[in-house]
């Protein structure tokens, strides 16, 4: 057993507590006593505020390689996604693994310590198998063990180019050619100890209605996750209205996709009926700000599927920043631009989004919280550095969701391994793999 001391932690109160004790046992947090005001001996001394581990709910870990490369003159979201083609045409099972390998040890020093990745990269160029159907999925949970953090593999249905049409030529190595090959194919993959396989219609675009629905009840009959890129663009709503005159929302609703165990990535351009379907089947919202503003996606407003219910988790989505302080706060700030008012979300509730939501939204509903029994997952946040320096006990949640960065996170305990000590990854050189990674798929 190894006893932490933490100078101050969150247990999901308003407040910090000051002094808190944690005891780990086999993994598994075996006590949590507050008002201890100095450390035992024996204890590790945890400086600084430490919270549950932090959940990435939404990654495509190639585009990281995008990175900083994308950025320059004009163009939508629809440009966008033909240099991210180019990337995804070029990637090979090993090229894939050490981009996703840095990258999963990128978010492992931003805290995070468990990563749903949205994965449709499924197939060889032009669609051809790997004597493994797997192999890339098998690539990312490999990625995800030697990085340290536990991963979801939302294994995604990609099938068209657009509603009614064939995959384009860079889209071929998304598709099994239909539902029921993919439900065979992921079939073929199995939970583990830090592994969860969960279900994903990539889109009302990408997967027909029928389709969808076989998905659905894959993921419903196993009670896996189910995610699903909704809404994200207005062209999306406009081309599923006009084919089926109906919201993505409500399409996905009647194929029977909303449940607890469904996740609605993005939700942008929502109307009031699918904040209510949403709300009334208790679904999460899985929300990307850095992207969505990145690629000017609009501002969605998360303030009215908390009122109907619906739950939220944060994703850094395309990874053009790996911080989900930023897309905590950026689900505040954006909505106070968007509406004129502040005071939506506070920093307790966006908290937890990173941590408890986005665990359960997963398929880990024993993480993301800060008590006995739960996964020993800590993540501590320096209050001495630049950002943060001059923070009182009672405003260190305020301070550290709207002020503190990725960079702040000293110590980050997965499952009670240490992973990052001192701010340095226990295992990988993460720049120079980063690095490395990167180049050999953008040269
Ligand atoms: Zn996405």
């Amino acid at each position: 057993m190894t006893a932490y001391w933490c100078e101050l932690a969150w247990l999901g109160g308003e407040r910090a507590e000051p002094g808190v004790l944690v005891d780990v046992d086999g993994g598994r947090i075996s006590a949590v006593t507050s008002g201890i005001p100095a450390p035992l001996s024996g204890a590790r001394r945890l400086e600084g505020l430490t919270l549950p581990g932090l959940a990435n709910a939404h990654s495509h870990a190639f585009q990281r390689a995008l990175r900083g490369r994308t950025q320059h003159g004009s163009g939508s979201f629809w440009t966008w996604r033909e240099q991210m083609y180019r990337v995804a045409g070029v990637l090979d099972p090993d090229s894939y693994l050490a981009l996703a390998r840095a990258t999963y040890a990128e978010m492992a020093l931003a805290g995070v310590t468990a990563v749903g990745e949205f994965h449709y990269l499924h197939h060889g160029p032009g669609g051809a198998r790997y004597e493994d159907a797997n192999e890339m999925g098998r690539a990312l949970v490999a990625a995800a063990a030697d990085a340290g953090v536990r991963i979801t593999l939302l294994d995604c249905c990609y099938l068209h180019g657009g509603i009614g049409e064939p995959p384009g030529e860079s889209q071929r190595r998304f598709s099994d050619g239909s539902a029921e090959a993919w439900a065979e194919r992921v079939g073929m993959l199995g939970n583990g100890e830090s592994v969860r396989i969960g279900a994903a219609v990539h889109s009302v675009r990408a997967v027909d209605p029928e389709s969808a629905a076989t998905v659905a009840a894959w993921a419903l009959e196993r009670g896996r996750p189910l995610h699903a890129h909704v809404s994200e663009q207005p062209a999306e709503n406009g081309a599923c209205l006009e084919a089926y005159g109906r919201t993505p929302t409500a399409l996905l609703a009647e194929g029977g996709a909303l449940s607890a165990n469904f996740t609605a990535v993005h939700a942008t351009h929502l109307d009031d009926r699918d904040v209510s379907l949403l709300g009334e089947a208790a679904a999460c919202c899985c929300v990307c700000p850095t992207t969505e503003r990145d690629l000017a996606d609009g501002i969605g407003r998360m303030r009215p599927l908390v009122d109907v219910g619906a739950s939220l988790s944060l994703g850094s989505d395309s990874h053009a920043v790996i911080d989900l302080f930023e897309e905590a706060r950026a689900v505040e700030l954006d909505e106070r631009l968007a509406s004129g008012e502040r005071g939506h979300h506070g920093a307790s509730p966006l908290l937890r989004a990173a941590s408890e939501s986005g665990h359960a939204c997963l398929g880990w509903p024993d993480a993301g919280r800060i008590e006995s029994g739960a996964r020993a997952d800590l993540v501590t946040v320096s209050l001495d550095g630049v950002r943060l320096a001059g923070t009182e006990p009672e405003n260190a949640l305020d301070a550290t969701v709207f002020a503190a960065s990725a960079s702040d996170v000293r110590h980050v305990l997965v499952d009670g391994r240490e992973i990052v000590v001192e701010g340095r990854h226990a295992s990988i050189d993460v720049p120079r793999e980063l690095d490395e990674a990167v180049r050999a798929v953008m040269a």
